[in-house]
């Protein structure tokens, strides 16, 4: 936190950050030894996430501490390597690429893309896309909404979500299509299943979902 634009520009030539916690480490090596993040059962997540769409639940890894700055870290620049790495792990947990026509994200708000510059979550897509040999398809979902979800009790988060996605003007394509949702963080699932909801409602054939990491429930 509070790294100078120096020390961001120094970390984007040479990496030298731990993969997972972020912090600083002496050479080129991915992980820093000290931190480490716990495996998710998908199955237990598919039981909560429930949705007669979703046909999958791919994430690899639980939400913690050290987890927690790697997601922050992606939301603010580019890391190849840290993309690279998250986007094989979550290639390594879907069973059942075959046979998905395309990959979308969850989108971000027009006033967060403005302030961030980027999609955290749309560059975790387009990259799981590429290693999986599904096409990235843009423009499928919209969010119009910009209430935070963090700042929401449980509730009041699927009352949000419900209001702040749509259908974007690509919608058309979605019909009778298997679509794979990309994600940073499942939480409570209200996101994941509003855009779920959406992807329905336009003729969507099945819907599979891949993250980076989910607070609940750990293996
Ligand atoms: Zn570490």
């Amino acid at each position: 936190m509070g790294d100078g634009i120096f020390e961001r520009l120094v970390s984007l030539l040479y990496p030298r950050r731990c993969i997972i916690c972020q912090k600083l480490v002496e050479s080129d090596i991915l992980h820093c030894g000290g931190c480490q993040c716990g495996p998710v059962d998908n199955n237990r997540l598919l039981e909560k996430l429930t949705h007669p769409l979703i046909a999958e639940i791919a994430v690899p890894f639980a939400y913690g501490k050290d987890i927690s700055q790697a997601v922050l870290a992606m939301k603010q620049y580019r890391d190849r390597r840290m993309t690279d790495y998250y986007t094989d792990a979550a290639a390594e947990k879907l069973r059942k690429a075959y046979g998905i026509d395309g990959i979308t994200c969850i989108p971000i708000s027009r006033q967060a893309l403005i302030r961030r510059g980027f999609n955290h979550s749309e560059v975790f897509a387009r990259a799981l896309g590429i290693k999986l040999g599904i096409p990235y398809l843009d423009g499928l979902l919209i969010r119009s909404g910009n209430i935070r979800q963090r700042n929401l009790d449980r509730g009041d988060r699927f009352v949000n979500a419900a209001a702040a996605y749509r259908l974007g003007k690509r919608a058309d394509i979605i019909k009778g299509k298997h679509i794979l949702l990309a994600d940073d963080v499942i939480t409570t699932g209200a996101t994941v299943l509003a855009c779920c909801g959406c992807l329905a409602s336009a003729g969507a054939a099945a819907v599979s979902v891949a993250a980076i990491c989910s607070t609940t429930p750990n293996a």
